[in-house]
């Protein structure tokens, strides 16, 4: 298969691997245990990439249930997702067979490479739920339910060095709550209040998409940009075309696009 990982250190004991700049997986290093959070598109054999930074065991946990952070299971035995993702891991791996391969891909493999690929069967799905600790040894990664993106969105915190592992939850750049699995805007806004008891051991966000990470106070950013969104009713904010379609959109003060639907503004 293709190289496409570029693997960046992080701190001592955390890496984040980038896969060909479309999504990011992390590997957090404990005495006992490494963890994997998030997999990836599943074009490049993830467990080999992992294998050149650790040969602990793995734990393998999705941040939420969409292919561009689940595809990638195939090369493990079990990931850990909260149980209100699986739905949605079930649709996009239902859809793995209809993806069409693009031809500067097919210049790049063989036939057989894609076709495992496509017959590859995702992996087996263990629960995971906010509160839960994932233990690595001397590092624990504290499970935070963030629902918004999906309803099954969560984080990772790692109270020791304040790295929060964010997937799609909190996104700079472009924030996609469009989506059908998306909840309404003002009930993300109680999801971002809920962080409260958690901001004093934040120091960074490291999301799905961005190897560079966002401060804490993005989190205030997103929320006012939001709630502006709510206020306004929408009014005079423009459209923006994504994958499945065209949807409402809204740029926040930092510049972030927030794309939305606005017929799901409030509960
Ligand atoms: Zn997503």
């Amino acid at each position: 298969m293709e190289r496409r990982a570029i693997i960046h250190k992080l701190n001592q004991n955390s890496y984040c691997i980038d896969d060909a700049g479309e999504s990011l997986s992390y590997v957090v290093l404990g005495s006992a245990k490494a963890a994997v959070i998030d997999t990836a598109n599943g074009r490049e054999n993830l467990l080999q990439v992992v294998r050149e930074i650790t040969d602990l065991p793995l734990v393998v946990i999705n941040t939420h249930g969409h292919c561009d952070h689940v595809f990638g299971n195939v090369f493990f035995e079990e990931a850990y997702i909260h149980p209100a993702d699986v739905e949605v891991h079930d649709q996009h791996f239902a859809t793995k067979k209809d993806v069409s391969i693009p031809e500067e891909i097919r210049a790049r493999v063989t036939e057989e490479e894609i076709e495992w690929f496509l017959n590859a069967k995702p992996c087996k799905l263990l629960p995971i739920l906010p509160g839960d600790i994932v233990d690595l040894g001397d590092v624990q990664l504290e499970v935070i339910g963030i629902p918004g993106h999906t309803r099954g969105s969560i984080a990772l915190l790692n109270k020791a060095d304040g790295y929060l592992y964010s997937g799609d939850a909190i996104n700079k750049g472009q924030f996609w709550m469009q989506l059908p699995e998306s909840i309404p805007l003002e009930q993300y806004v109680e999801t971002l209040d809920s962080l409260e008891p958690y901001r004093p051991y934040i120091k960074e966000l490291h999301g799905g998409h961005s190897v560079a990470a966002f401060e804490p106070e993005f989190i205030d950013v997103m929320r006012a940009g939001i709630v502006e969104i709510i206020e306004r009713g929408g009014e005079g904010d423009g459209k923006t075309p994504w994958i499945l379609g065209i949807a409402d959109s809204h740029e926040i003060s930092d510049g972030t696009l927030v794309l939305y639907d606005k017929n799901k503004l409030r509960k």
